[in-house]
């Protein structure tokens, strides 16, 4: 042991990763080593060589042992929310104020000001109320009708939180048709009895009538709630009243609607050839009085849940002691702010998911085109590019897919799940998807930067 951390590429890692990480992979190698010599695997000359390469040994071991976990991927899927890997990559100005708001103190719960208290949601509250400044409750609008908003640690607690502040030992009304699985165990009815509701179901899987919510509207009622079907869709002989039918009842009934929708779509998607997806406004529009959203699916942003609605509605559900178990940190709110402001500005090039999804099949096909180019003739491999689908993913617009090219491979020494698994062991790693029995590379999901390196690794993973 003593010898080895005097070699002098020992003595460096030592400074660099410190002593007793660097004893222990000495350990871990040693022990590698005896192993190896008492089965006899490695023969006398074996052992002179694996001696004289302990210091090298030692370095791979500390490599991987203190590399991290979480690193970055090349998303060559074409799934652009692909909640596995993430969901939104973020936009660069909003890494850029992450970076400066994390490195040092902020004024997140100071007034500048006063120099007293303030309050971390006052970040972004501005930029919601500018974004949804032409909706109101009221004709003609005043402070007190204009839609209020909070912030949680994603859309599932937002769901729990405004729940359990509105309908806490009372009864909520739900279709049969929308009482979903969210993927990674989100089920309505569990927050629902997480929340201390009760849920109250109506109407059949395929149709429910708004006669059977005012069939089941009793003193108990607290809430009228409907449920995006984010991530499967219904065909046939279906029927659902409109949100606008549903807030029309509640208003009758007195009962509050809320709308949890899951996504969080702030911008038409027709430009992107996709139609009839649901959004924030359109739910308030609808006149939902209270709306919960995703920051990551749709709206590009961080990690986050947010609760849009009637003030009086959301200032209670501020006060609930949930919201204080819920609340996110400062890294979302300067990411959030970020992100919020590219929409204030219009600049929807400037938030990554949305490049990826306005970006024409043509310019695709061009971008896989230059790949292929850079890859030239790979021996033993056949590399097109076809024509193929990408997808939007993220539990939204499930019957929605984008019309793409794709770089198709085939090699006559690795089946496409080898290639795959070989593509998965580069640095950064790559993942793709199969088709067809082929190895399909879509580059709607490939960030700029990355595209440079991806020809070598794909190389690299074909040899
Ligand atoms: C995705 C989704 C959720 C959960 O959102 P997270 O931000 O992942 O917590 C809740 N409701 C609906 C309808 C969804 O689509």
């Amino acid at each position: 042991m003593d010898e080895v951390l005097r070699s002098p590429s020992l003595e460096s890692a030592v400074e660099r990763e410190g002593r007793a990480a660097t004893i222990d992979a000495v350990h871990a190698t040693l022990a590698r080593l005896r192993d190896e010599i008492n089965q006899d695997s490695i023969g006398e000359a074996g052992v002179q060589l694996a001696i004289e390469g302990i210091p090298q040994a030692v370095e791979r071991e500390l490599r991987q042992s203190l590399g991290y976990s979480l690193q970055k991927v090349i998303n060559a899927t074409g799934v652009i929310l692909h909640t596995n890997l993430g969901r939104a990559p973020l936009p660069a100005a909003a890494i850029e104020h992450l970076s400066q708001v994390a490195s040092g103190y902020s004024n997140l719960e100071f007034d500048l000001t006063t120099g007293e208290r303030g309050r971390r949601d006052s970040h972004v509250q501005h930029l919601f109320e500018r974004l949804l400044a032409e909706h109101s409750y009221a004709q003609p609008p005043t402070d007190e009708s204009r839609p209020e908003t909070i912030v949680v640690n994603n859309c599932a607690a937002a769901v729990l939180l405004a729940l359990n502040t509105m309908a806490e030992g009372g009864e909520v009304i739900v279709s049969r048709g929308e009482l979903v699985e969210i993927g990674g165990s989100f089920r309505v009815p569990d927050i629902m009895a997480k929340s201390g509701a009760q849920l109250r179901e109506v109407g059949t899987t395929n149709r429910t009538r708004l006669s059977d919510y005012e069939k089941a509207i009793t003193d108990k009622t607290r809430l009228l709630l409907r449920v995006h079907r984010s991530n499967f869709a219904m065909i046939g002989f279906t029927e659902q009243p409109t949100a606008a039918e549903l807030v029309a009842l509640g208003r009758k009934h007195r009962v509050p609607v809320m709308e949890d929708l899951g996504n969080g779509l702030l911008v038409s998607l027709a430009n992107a050839g996709i139609h009839g997806e649901y959004g924030l406004h359109d739910s308030l529009d609808a006149g939902s009085d209270v709306v919960c959203v995703s920051g990551d699916k749709l709206l590009g942003g961080p990690q986050a849940g947010v609760i849009a609605g009637r003030k009086e509605l959301v200032k209670r559900m501020r006060a609930n002691p949930l919201f204080r178990v819920l609340r996110v940190d400062k890294l979302t709110y300067a990411t959030l702010e970020a992100v919020l402001l590219a929409y204030v500005r219009q600049d929807y090039g400037a938030v990554p998911i949305l490049r990826m999804l306005y970006t024409n099949a043509e310019q695709i096909r061009e971008r896989a085109e230059i790949l292929v180019r850079q890859l030239g003739s790979v021996p033993g491999s056949t590399i097109t590019v076809v024509e193929g689908n990408s997808i939007v993913g993220g539990g939204t617009a499930p019957t929605a897919t984008l019309p793409s090219f794709v770089i198709a491979v085939t090699s006559r020494r690795y089946g496409p799940e080898e290639l795959q698994a070989r593509l998965r062991a580069q640095s950064p790693p790559v993942i793709a998807r199969i088709g067809d029995d082929q190895l399909l590379l879509d580059l709607r999901t490939v960030l700029p930067g990355e595209e440079p390196s991806l020809a070598g690794l794909v190389r690299a993973a074909l040899s």
